[in-house]
């Protein structure tokens, strides 16, 4: 069983009744097809004001010349004859000024409906939803709360007594209460009249038929780039119809949510548009769907409701875009953003100001023309790409500021995940590197050379040959790519483009000197401030806050500051390779051998010496700093990593934990220096995506 609905604008001419009963014959060549029906646009209104006339004559006259003229259209010889006299009869009955006049328009509809399906020889039932659709005593002229037990049975029982009717014809909106008195099911009222066929029937369909494409994200008077939702869920399509949006009347829903049967909505106008299917099949992923309005009972003031789908995790974020997009509107909301039900945001307005508002909301979440998108796929999924997946999420991957969208097609650790994205990612979509793999780059000159853009925060990808280096780097210039990786050297902090472009000294740099390891700065600094722990300890420490490699004497050998020494200079124009770098560790030779374990005992065995020492410095005024250098002249370069001993009128002497110093010397201006946070997976999260957006 197929259930049809149609609405005022689809009966609302005998052409507009032409088109409807071509989809109705059309469905019936497949099913058998209970159709519900609207009165004619306009009618139910007229009645409402004919019902409240002193001397309705005249406007009960016009009404009944409209359902006339159509029949005249429609019918010819004895048909037209006896089609009008049905109509008549309607009409005088409706001047005897029934309790509920206004629930007449559907019985005339619909008359006129299944009289001509009979003309054309479809076997046809017209059923009185009077005596199928039972509510409870309402007030006014709506009835109360349908008896669905009652309902139920009654349409089975009328569609089994006509076993051979191929179409079932039946009006909507009219309903009859316990006491007998003809009822309404409210303003809007067919709708929920079909789904309740529908449901009692366990229908495999039921469509709604109206005068708009489906269900919008907004409607398109208010919001001109509106367009419809193919697929909704049943709740937000409730919530849509309950908070303003027009197309559905949101007690509709229900019954057809029950029976798992899917609601279409669907333009008479135009029936091969698939319009909107709402259902419950959909995969549920977080989406926003409509925004829709409905004026407050004051009159002054509206609510705007935007609808979301899915699990609900941006919705402090989209309190925050709502909040934008109404300020940079110019308009002033009355309240806060209201996104506690999880599903929905609302917010309050002055009514005179509702559409713009309206207008503005749906243009920040439904109108992204403005926004290019950035599709990008993420290596490793450790601390800095799920710290990167929340930044991205948080935002629901909005960057306005740069006119920008991100969305994160995939994010994985997976070993082969450099070559899949190969074979997947579009040109223009950016890889993101922040593994800590080693052999990851071996990709990049082949992802640039198919139009693939790299973000990298694995200074492993950079301390690499520098052949292989200036490789990567001609294949993005070749292929008008980018290869960007700043968080590779003092995680956020704008180190590289300083010594890039930044600062506009590129060439001119003649030296440059770095405090950049934040673990050993983090091991320093409080050894010195003398807390009492052990230089073990604190080696210990930093270990367990994943300052470190497992094994921490690669840090304290300096082979990280080593990596970001040869950034660093390769950034400032010099080839430097690992070779050319002397390395002066923290701790002698002896500290090297052996397991990690033997390396704390021997520390252990030492802290005095080391105490000692710390003593003799702070009484001299004078602190320890590793520091890598890199200078240059017209005769070429020299690099070095080592301990120093900085006094008070060093850039380097104040620093805190995982702090970071960056002293940039150049031929025609005094130092540059860069000094902050030089950890943190959120903060490196932030420069990848600088530099995504960039
Ligand atoms: N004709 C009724 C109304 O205008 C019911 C409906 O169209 O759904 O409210
Ligand atoms: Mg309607």
């Amino acid at each position: 069983m197929i259930v049809l609905k149609f609405g005022g604008s689809s009966v609302a001419s005998a052409t507009a009744m032409s088109r409807v009963l071509d989809i109705v014959e059309q469905a019936a060549a497949k099913d058998r097809v209970v159709l519900i029906s609207s009165a004619i646009s306009g009618c139910t209104d007229a009645l409402i004001q004919i019902g409240k006339a002193e001397d309705p004559e005249h406007m009960i006259n016009s009404l009944r010349d409209r359902h006339i003229a159509i029949i005249n259209r429609l019918f010819t010889g004895t048909e037209r004859a006896e089609a009008i006299a049905d109509c008549r009869n309607i009409f005088t009955e409706i001047r005897c000024i029934p309790p509920v006049i206004e629930a007449f328009g559907e019985l005339l509809s619909t008359r006129i409906l299944a009289r001509k399906l009979a003309c054309e020889g479809v076997k046809v039932k017209w059923l009185d939803s009077r005596d199928l659709v039972r509510t409870a005593p309402g007030s006014g002229s709506a009835g109360g709360p349908v008896d669905l037990e009652f309902t139920y049975a009654a349409i089975r029982d009328a569609i089994a007594a006509s076993p051979n009717a191929k179409v079932f014809v039946a009006p909507g909106f009219i309903a009859r209460d316990t006491n007998g008195a003809v009822t309404t099911l409210g303003r809007g009222g067919s709708d929920y009249t079909a789904s309740l066929y529908a449901a009692a029937l366990q229908a495999d369909d039921l469509q709604i038929w109206t005068d708009v494409p489906g269900i919008m994200t907004a409607n398109p008077k208010v919001a001109p780039a509106a367009r419809t939702i193919p697929e909704i869920s049943y709740r937000a399509a409730f919530d849509m119809a309950r908070h303003g949006a027009k197309v559905l009347y949101a007690p509709a829903v229900e019954p057809a949510m029950r029976c798992g049967i899917a609601i279409g909505i669907r333009n008479t106008f135009d029936p091969a548009n698939p319009g909107t299917v709402i259902s419950d099949r959909r995969a549920v992923v977080r989406e926003w769907k409509g925004v829709s309005s409905l004026d407050d009972p004051d009159g002054c003031t509206t609510h705007i409701c935007l609808t979301g789908e899915g699990p609900s995790a941006g919705d402090a974020a989209a309190a925050r875009r709502i909040s934008t997009a109404l300020r940079d509107a110019g308009i002033q909301p009355l309240g806060e953003v209201n996104c506690d039900d999880g599903d929905n945001c609302f917010i309050k307005v002055r009514t005179n100001v509702a559409r713009n508002a309206v207008a503005a909301i749906h243009r920040e979440f439904f109108e992204e023309r403005a926004l290019s998108t950035i599709e990008v796929y993420v290596a490793g999924y450790g601390a800095v790409g799920k710290a990167l997946k929340a930044i991205v999420d948080g935002c629901e991957g909005q960057f306005p500021a740069a006119g920008k969208r991100v969305v994160i097609k995939e994010i994985s650790s997976d070993h082969g995940f450099a070559e899949h994205v190969l074979q997947k990612a579009r040109s223009r979509s950016v890889f993101v590197d922040c593994t800590d793999s080693v052999d990851i780059w071996k990709h990049f000159v082949q992802m640039l050379q198919a139009g693939i853009n790299i973000v990298c925060s694995n200074r492993r990808s950079l301390a690499i040959p520098f052949v292989d280096y200036a490789a990567i780097k001609a294949a993005a210039a070749q292929n008008g790519c980018f290869f960007r990786y700043d968080t590779t050297v003092g995680n956020a902090l704008p180190i590289l483009q300083s010594i890039s472009d930044g600062a506009g000294i590129g060439d001119g740099v003649t030296q440059i000197e770095a405090v950049v390891s934040c673990t050993l700065n983090y091991i320093i600094t409080h050894y010195h401030a003398g807390q009492g722990d052990s230089f073990a300890t604190l080696i210990r420490r930093a270990q367990a806050e994943g300052l470190t490699e497992p094994d921490p004497r690669f840090d304290l050998g300096g082979r990280d500051v080593l990596r970001k020494l040869l950034i660093l200079s390769r950034e400032a124009g010099v080839p430097l390779e690992e070779k050319d770098v002397k390395i002066s560790p923290m701790l002698g030779p002896e500290y090297f051998e052996g397991g990690v374990e033997d390396f704390y005992r021997l520390l252990d065995a030492n802290e005095d010496k080391f105490a000692q020492r710390e003593k003799e410095l702070k009484a001299k005024g004078l602190r320890q700093r590793f520091v890598a250098t890199m200078k240059r002249d017209a005769t070429g370069s020299k690099a070095e990593i080592s301990m120093q001993l900085v006094g008070i009128d060093s850039p380097f002497y104040w620093i805190d934990g995982t702090e970071n110093v960056t002293v940039i010397h150049s031929e025609e201006s005094y130092p540059l220096v860069i000094k902050g946070s030089g950890e943190g997976a959120h903060l490196a999260a932030s420069g990848i995506i600088r530099n995504i957006l960039q």
